[in-house]
């Protein structure tokens, strides 16, 4: 829907023209409840078809300076083709008091289309004041990444819950009373969909009490590139208090942070834990429960190899409420990024996930199962014992031409793919240094990287 507005009694439409405008503009008012006629020789398929339905009324008739009579009450959109008509025709409805808006010349409108952001009941319009329909439509685009779809659901729980504060709260009070509530954990509750628990803190607020425990974000942000984190973990981010971060979360992520939040680094290098994790998950609980929104932001996904799970276990052990913002995964990111698919039908039907962090030196992977020839393998933090891999791998029976990818910062402006095979990748690790964070891929599909690699 496209325009927004909120009629006491259902307005008349008419609609000279019946091409794309017309098209875009009828469905737009229908949606909006007006009575809509249309009045053009030639009309657009979309157009016929309304007209098929009954939604519109019509008029298939040649427009000329003579033959039209104009009600004084209705609106008209002018969109034929012939500009000096339009002009003409505003001059016309004009003189009988009528209001207009000419597609071809926004400075002889009174009024515009909006751009609308629906999500009923909640409206957002946005307007050049017809100045340029595409920078209304870009601005719509940047602010529909703000608005959760659920912020309908925020709208009808506020609608519901108004009446109620009315009743209980006098008129000084209710301002306040929804200022505080639109700064408390309740919004968020409501677009998580976590209703119980959002009722449960209005009515703690109607009655003047604090709710004690704040909530757990565990979002995910993604591989590296911030383009790739989801509109979810934006937007929880940006309401975060307090973030703990972890290694593998760089700058440019960061820098999205909202300035006045507190952060902490609890990143662990391979072997070296900088906090270790049962302080990370009783950090959480204890923020939490000062009533603070805690963002736990983790490279990737957080259920991939990410201990996720083992910090949601304390959370939910000490009933702070979360919610987990899934991320996209090193492997979807560093495939996508360095052009290797990691299932095609020609080379893969199944995808497996390991991880290479081999404790003490020793493998314990289940080899026999890695090897099957139309598997791709994929091994997160797997670059110390790569060699090892390599060769538990050709021993188990995986042709020793099986290629391999190595994804170096894999969506990170200097990524590097490098690419070998079983028998050859321990000698080139010797010739090249390579950074972390790294990611392997094996199998055939690697081969592709050469020809679909786009970065
Ligand atoms: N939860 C994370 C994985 C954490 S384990 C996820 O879903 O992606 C850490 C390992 O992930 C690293 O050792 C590396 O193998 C891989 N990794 C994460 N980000 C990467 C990146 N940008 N490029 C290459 N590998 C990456």
């Amino acid at each position: 829907m496209d325009l927004a507005l909120v009629w006491r009694r259902t307005p008349q439409f008419v609609v000279y023209g019946a091409g794309s405008v017309a098209a875009r503009r009828v469905p737009t008012l229908l949606a909006s409840g007006c009575r809509v006629t249309v009045i053009a020789q030639k009309a657009d398929a979309a157009i016929v078809e309304l007209a098929t339905q009954g939604r519109i009324d019509w008029q298939q008739r040649t427009v000329t300076q003579a033959s039209e009579q104009h009600d004084a009450n209705a609106w008209y959109v002018l969109a034929l083709d012939d500009s000096s008509l339009n002009a003409i025709l505003a001059q016309q409805i004009r003189r009988i008091g009528g209001q207009v808006c000419r597609a071809d010349a926004p400075d002889d409108s009174d009024f515009y289309f909006p751009a609308v952001i629906d999500r009923s009941p909640v409206m957002v319009t946005v307007s050049s004041s017809g100045t340029s329909p595409a920078l209304t439509r870009y601005l719509r685009q940047r602010l529909e990444t703000f608005l959760p779809a659920e912020i309908g659901d925020l709208g009808r729980f506020v609608r519901d819950w108004r009446q109620r504060v009315r009743q209980q709260l006098p008129l000084a009070q209710r301002k306040a009373f929804w200022r505080q509530w639109m700064r408390s954990v309740a919004p968020e509750r409501v677009l998580a969909r976590q209703t119980v628990e959002a009722e449960t803190l209005t009515q703690q607020l109607l009655e003047g009490k604090q709710p004690a425990r704040g909530e757990v974000f565990l979002v995910g942000a993604g591989p590296g590139d911030p383009d790739l984190l989801t509109f979810r973990a934006l937007r929880l981010m940006q309401s975060a208090d307090v973030v703990f971060y972890d290694r593998l979360v760089g700058e440019r992520i960061l820098n999205l942070l909202p300035a006045d939040a507190e952060r902490f680094y609890v990143g662990k290098a391979r072997s070296d834990h900088a906090v270790p994790q049962e302080r990370i998950n009783q950090l959480l609980v204890e923020q939490a429960q000062q009533g603070r929104r805690v963002l736990r932001l983790k490279g990737g996904d957080p259920f991939i190899f990410g201990r996720g799970g083992e910090e949601l276990e304390t959370l939910a052990a000490a009933q702070v409420p979360f919610q987990v913002v899934p991320g996209i995964t090193a492997a979807g990111g560093c495939a996508a990024y360095a052009g290797i698919p990691l299932t095609h039908r020609d080379h893969a039907q199944s995808v497996r996930f390991v991880t290479g962090h081999l404790k003490d030196g020793s493998c314990n992977l289940p080899w026999s199962e890695l090897i099957h020839p139309e598997q791709t393998l994929v091994i997160y933090m797997g670059l110390a014992g790569l060699p090892q891999i390599c060769a538990q791998l050709m021993s188990h029976g995986m042709p020793a031409e099986t290629p391999i990818g190595l994804v170096e910062k894999g969506t990170l402006p200097d990524q590097k793919v490098h690419i070998s095979t079983l028998r050859d990748m321990p000698a080139y690790l010797e010739e090249h240094e390579i950074q972390p964070p790294t990611l392997t891929i094996v199998g055939s599909v690697v081969t592709l990287s050469s020809s679909l690699g786009w970065r």
